[in-house]
């Protein structure tokens, strides 16, 4: 019941080595039985089942070099006042405050632990005020600086009490973070007063919904700029909504450069400030000075053993699997974010021979996989090739749940077009939450990141062998050196243009007016480094198409669902009609689509929405395309005919005669997959278009990801994986096979450029 202090001080006065706490699990109910467990297996605690033999374990004992003499009649005599002061309610000897909860200790097992006094807190350190901000010895407040927890010295006095370190810490921290941002502290009823008063916010629309920020000003200074609520992508939106209200404010600035990957987020940030600002009375022409945050970070050379260039997919598994094995790893991204297209995906892999496959019963084998995937792309990919990809997907699905820790949908197997079985697996937060997954791994094994710095130029030594990779930041750069290989997993060419432009032969147009499905990093670097020292390209010209996207950006569709989950819906065109079987490839699709000129429709009904849980799973992507109104739900096909301006008479023949070909099995497009009737409304109907999606195309390797030059030779020290490769997928990337490829062979190219010479 004493004060920590006062026990240390009485432990010390003994003159003795140890002391001990004495128990049984009357009194220690609060500890499991697995924990007390635990302890005895640690040595850290007696148990016996008489007073005797612990004294007798308590005695065999030394403590700090001496051993002790404890008398079995002395501790009988104590443990029998220490009951009687619980019987009475009173401690006579040491003025304990019994209370209702303190127990007799009568039955045996008994248990003693060896305690001493350790250094545990330090109360002392730097004097802050109220609001944590830092005093100095004039007692006069040290602008810009703060300071919270144990480095404070005054808030526990003598005697830090049990329990208010913690306390200490996240109070003090939540008020000098937010002191430090809004210039009020949190608990002060003044300053909550005067920081309403003098807040404003502003809303703009963001890249997935509208960006609310709040902007608090003194006078005409602007004091705080904090987003207060978004839609935006977790991971892509991350660096805009840290930094630029952080630049706003040291700048006093809307004039500001976008953060690359998020210009939208970062374009709604700046327009809902300078609402906010005008909504404050405030001229914008005040705040257009240009202004750039000096960057405080360097450039320097450095050594790994393996140096991965791109962080999506492929180079975080990559890194995962080197640096598991013990290799020191470095990953090079160009953009703030790790996650390429992985990240924005919905995540579905396609893996053969895994544990939802077994649960039900569906036969399946890496030969059938790859002969799908073979087929799919006309058989131009390196057959050998995909067969390993497929080989090693089954185990890397268990290394991925089981020692990654991906969290995957328990019971969802997919199956998208393409795929003769459902083999489809699916991570929990879709491909956020994967990359969540990976980062989090690959930081747990030591793995360094390099963000916002790009891959330039593969260096060789004078035998042709791979040594390091020329890295830029802004106008630093500098040479990371690998002791033992360089992948490269920089993804594919989705946004290069120029790119398209040169190597398409397949589709009418691919220039600018191409939406495009990919992450903004996506620029073929990984292809053109290692064409630069004579890496041969396959498929350049395998460029594929994601049939139905959102139109307003390219992006892929989540609340198309029905379309992967062999489950009942349409495609149809302005017109009102049917114009193409919806589960050919998405090559075939997307020439259909393309043909309709301009936008075309995917309509489902309420009973599929619900079969599939969609209204569940995806109330946010409904409600973003429905601000942008290319989503809407109706009663009637009338009433979703007329939003879309498409001719309901037709609309209505063609889901009669969708419903007739479902019931007699002989659908007009010849369509087998989901084939199910849909009769009655709530109807739901969503625009979309084609979009650049995959670029099957890229550099050659071998079924262990080491690159090959156009001599048909392994380049030493160079290995690729995931987008960049174009030896596995052919003419088609099959549904769900992009990401599968990035995780599978980014973990054995990380095998290989660890162990391979
Ligand atoms: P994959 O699925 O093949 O892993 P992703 O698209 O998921 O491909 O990831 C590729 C990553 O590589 C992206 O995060 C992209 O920003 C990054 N990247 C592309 N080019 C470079 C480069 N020159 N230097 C560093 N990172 C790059």
């Amino acid at each position: 019941g004493a004060t920590r202090d006062e026990c240390s001080q009485a432990a010390l006065d003994t003159g003795a080595t140890t002391t001990f706490g004495i128990f049984n699990r009357n009194v220690t109910s609060w500890l499991t039985d697995e924990e007390i467990d635990q302890m005895i297996d640690a040595g850290r605690v007696f148990v016996a089942e008489t007073w005797e033999e612990l004294v007798n374990q308590i005695n065999a004992q030394e403590y700090d070099g001496a051993t002790i003499n404890m008398d079995v009649a002395t501790l009988e005599k104590t443990i029998t006042e220490h009951n009687g002061f619980i019987d009475a309610g009173e401690d006579t000897q040491f003025d304990k405050d019994i209370k209702a909860t303190h127990g007799k200790i009568e039955a045996g097992p008994y248990y003693a632990v060896p305690q001493w006094p350790a250094v545990h807190h330090t109360m002392g350190g730097v004097t802050i005020n109220s609001n944590a901000q830092v005093l100095n010895a004039e007692g006069n407040i040290i602008e810009g600086l703060y300071a919270a927890g144990e480095v404070t010295g005054g808030i526990h006095g003598t005697n830090r009490l049990g329990s208010n370190a913690v306390s200490d810490a996240v109070s003090f921290g939540y008020v000098a973070g937010t002191h430090a941002i809004t210039g009020t502290n949190p608990f002060v009823e003044d300053d909550i007063v005067d920081a309403v008063a003098n807040t404003f916010s502003g809303i703009a629309q963001g890249y997935k919904g509208p960006v609310t920020v709040d902007v608090t000003i003194d006078g005409t200074t602007i004091t705080s700029v904090v987003v207060a609520d978004h839609m935006e992508t977790l991971g892509i939106s991350d660096k805009a909504i840290a930094d630029l209200p952080k630049s706003i404010v040291a700048g006093q600035t809307i004039s500001l450069d976008t953060i690359s990957g998020a210009s939208f987020t970062s374009k709604a940030i700046l327009e809902a400030t300078g609402i906010a600002l005008t909504e404050a009375g405030l001229d914008l022409a005040n705040y257009q000075t240009a202004f750039n945050m000096e960057s405080t970070s360097e450039l320097a050379d450095a050594t790994y053993d393996v140096v991965i260039v791109g962080g999506g997919g492929a180079g975080l598994t990559g890194a995962i699997e080197a640096a598991s094995q013990g290799a020191s790893v470095v990953v090079i991204e160009k953009m703030p974010f790790l996650g390429g297209n992985t990240l924005i995906s919905h995540g579905e892999m396609a893996m053969a021979d895994t544990w939802l496959q077994e649960e039900l019963g569906i036969q399946d084998s890496p030969e059938l996989f790859a002969t799908d995937m073979f087929v799919a792309g006309n058989e131009l990919a390196k057959y050998e090739v995909t067969l390993a990809l497929a080989e090693a997907s089954g185990e890397t699905a268990f290394w991925l749940r089981d020692f990654v820790g991906v969290e995957f949908n328990p019971t969802y197997l997919g199956q998208e077009g393409g795929h003769s079985v459902k083999r489809q697996l699916l991570p929990e937060g879709n491909g956020v939450g994967l990359v969540e997954s990976l980062k989090e791994k690959a930081t747990d094994l030591g793995v360094t990141f390099m963000l916002e710095t790009t891959g330039e130029t593969l260096i060789q030594d004078e035998t042709g062998k791979v040594v390091a990779v020329e890295v830029s930041s802004g106008d630093q750069s500098a040479t990371i050196t690998a002791n033992n290989g360089v992948i490269l997993a920089t993804g594919g060419f989705g946004e290069n243009i120029e790119m398209h432009v040169q190597y398409n032969t397949l589709w009418p147009d691919l220039g600018p007016s191409m939406l495009s499905s990919n992450a903004k990093g996506i620029t073929g670097d990984g292809i053109l480094m290692a064409s630069e020292i004579g890496a041969n390209l396959q498929n350049m010209e395998q460029i594929q198409l994601y049939p139905f996207t959102d139109p307003t950006t390219g992006v892929f569709f989540p609340i198309e669902a029905p379309n992967w989950n062999a489950e009942g819906h349409v495609y149809v065109n302005q017109s009102g009609e049917r114009f193409v079987n919806e589960f050919l490839t998405r090559y075939h699709r997307a020439q259909a689509i393309l043909d309709q000129d301009g936008f075309v429709y995917c309509i489902y009904n309420q009973e599929v929405a619900d079969r599939l849980d969609l209204e569940e799973d995806f109330a946010e992507n409904y409600e973003v395309a429905k601000n942008k109104d290319i989503f809407y739900k109706a009663e009637t096909l009338g009433e979703i005919a007329e939003h879309f301006n498409i001719d309901s008479v037709a609309l209505t023949q063609t889901l009669e005669d969708y419903n007739a070909g479902a019931e007699s099995g002989k659908d007009e497009f010849g369509r087998e997959i989901g084939l199910v009737p849909m009769y009655d409304g709530p109807w739901f109907i969503l625009k979309g278009t084609s979009a650049i999606h995959h670029t099957m195309g890229g550099v050659e390797i071998d079924e262990v990801a080491r690159v090959i030059n156009t001599e048909g030779e392994i380049i030493e020290g160079l290995y690729a994986a995931g987008e960049v490769v174009g030896s596995v997928h052919g003419a088609e990337r099959v549904g769900s096979c992009a990401v599968a490829d990035a995780l599978v062979f980014g973990r054995i190219a990380g095998d290989s450029a660890t162990n391979l010479e």
